[in-house]
């Protein structure tokens, strides 16, 4: 890998996302070397990746340069790798550029889709956790009006603009009001030659209320946005299987469409050689104590979505949110200059500081650990707290600038199928 031995203690981090990140940051100016592995050249904001599926911000304004986060830090060096394997006994780390041994590990490898198994809904089923899926969504997405438009089969052209999105959580609910939304603003308008009235957004949710890691109220208040937006929410309703027309549920309910949407999960990225089952616990995550020390090593560390620390507040672990990531990774920046100054460590202890969802313009839920709103100044708290974590000056004024522009304007301009997605739909197999 090129990586020049240093008398300093190297430690590598995998994975460049809101935990990683954070933890580089706070060991920029310390006597560490440190590696930071990553896939990915760039870190990405998820929160926002449905606006890319939906044309409302362009992919590289929710996307930053790990390299760039992290210039002029002495002694840190970033390698565009991936891991496909850690060897505990030789403490060093296999990816597709080499093997590099380190002193300390940190995982901050994230989570990935979670279809509980279902090969079907995964081949044929669309998901939304990095950039490349979200364009792929956004062609999608586009396509089938196009398609529809071709189609004089009325069944045909229902299913293209009939949306099913699994996931009644903060991702299903924005991607749901993001469509409706488009479906009153826009496509009348592009697609004037074609009864967009017809199109459905359908979200469905396996229990009782959507959001339901929120307040009863912003659950009912996101529920009402989103029905007055024309979305049709489905509670209490399993989806079991889709062919790539047909989704069946658990009930007699079933939709015939040409996109279902994942959003109903995730579970932790595993890499091999720490993977053993006696690792992990529920979603995959590894076990680790207060310290992050991932059980049965004291040099492997593990943070954010891969992570699974008990505490009493968080008996299944923290939430999988950048919240939980970020104040770990900085946690656990302070805990190894502590652990290499022969200090105690400090356990974590986690700060929640609420959660909120936006339905769509001026409909926002909010709950802090004292006080829940919703409606109009919601929309401005979401927005004003996705615009501070977003990374990078410029990335947040093309945000702000989209954003007032999409407000004014009512619009959504980079509705644009630069890279088509590979999809086609028929369901009586004869072209029009
Ligand atoms: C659509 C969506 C919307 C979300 N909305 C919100 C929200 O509104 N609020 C909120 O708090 N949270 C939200 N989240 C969750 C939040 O994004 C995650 O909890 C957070 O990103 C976790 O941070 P992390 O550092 O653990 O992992 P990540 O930020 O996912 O970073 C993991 C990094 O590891 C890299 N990586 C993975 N495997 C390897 C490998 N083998 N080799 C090299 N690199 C690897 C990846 O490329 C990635 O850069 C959302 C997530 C999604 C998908």
């Amino acid at each position: 890998m090129n990586i020049p031995q240093s008398s300093f203690p190297r430690i590598i981090i995998i994975g460049g996302g809101f935990g990683g990140i954070a933890l580089a940051k706070k060991l920029s100016k310390k006597e560490v070397q440190v590696v930071l592995l990553d896939r990915h050249n760039y870190h990405t904001f998820q929160p926002l990746l449905y606006q890319v599926s939906t044309g409302g911000l362009e992919p590289d304004s929710i996307a930053y340069p790990i390299r760039k986060v992290l210039q002029g830090y002495p002694n840190f060096y970033f390698r565009l790798a991936e891991v496909s394997k850690i060897d505990t006994e030789r403490k060093s780390v296999e990816t597709n550029i080499g093997s590099i041994e380190y002193d300390y590990l940190v995982v901050a490898a994230g989570s990935r889709t979670n279809f509980f198994g279902n090969k079907a809904i995964e081949k044929k089923g669309m998901a939304m956790k990095t950039i490349p899926q979200s364009l792929n969504l956004r062609s999608l997405i586009l396509e089938n009006f196009e398609q529809a438009l071709l189609t004089d089969d009325l069944h045909e052209r229902d299913a293209l603009m009939n949306f099913v999105i699994v996931g009644g959580g903060p991702t299903g609910v924005e991607l749901a009001g993001a469509l409706a939304e488009i479906k009153r603003g826009i496509l009348p308008k592009d697609y004037p030659d074609l009864d967009t009235r017809r199109a459905q957004i359908n979200l469905v949710q396996g229990s009782d209320r959507i959001l339901p890691a929120m307040s009863e109220i912003a659950s009912q208040k996101a529920e009402r946005f989103l029905e007055g937006l024309g979305v049709n929410v489905w509670k209490n309703i399993r989806v079991m299987d889709y062919d790539g027309k047909r989704v069946t549920t658990d009930t007699k309910t079933i939709f015939d469409t040409a996109t279902l949407i994942w959003t109903a999960g995730v579970q932790a990225v595993n890499i091999p050689g720490l993977d053993g089952k006696e690792l992990l616990c529920r979603g995959n995550r590894l076990k680790v104590n207060r310290f992050h020390q991932v059980e049965g090593f004291d040099e492997i560390f593990a943070i954010g979505d891969v992570a699974q620390m008990e505490t009493e507040a968080f008996p299944h672990g923290h939430p999988m949110m950048a919240q939980p990531a970020i104040q770990q990774g900085r946690s656990l920046g302070e805990n190894l200059v502590k652990l290499l100054e022969g200090k105690p460590m400090k356990p974590f202890v986690y700060r929640d500081k609420g959660s909120m969802a936006t339905v769509g313009r001026n409909k926002a839920v909010v709950d802090l650990p004292h006080v829940k709103f919703q409606g109009v100044f919601a929309w401005f708290v979401w927005m004003f707290v996705h615009l501070y974590f977003l990374i990078g000056f410029r990335n947040r004024l093309v945000v702000f600038i989209n954003w007032v522009y999409n407000y004014v304007r009512f619009d959504r301009e980079a509705r644009l199928i630069i890279r088509p997605f590979k999809k086609q739909y028929r369901v009586s197999g004869r072209r029009s």
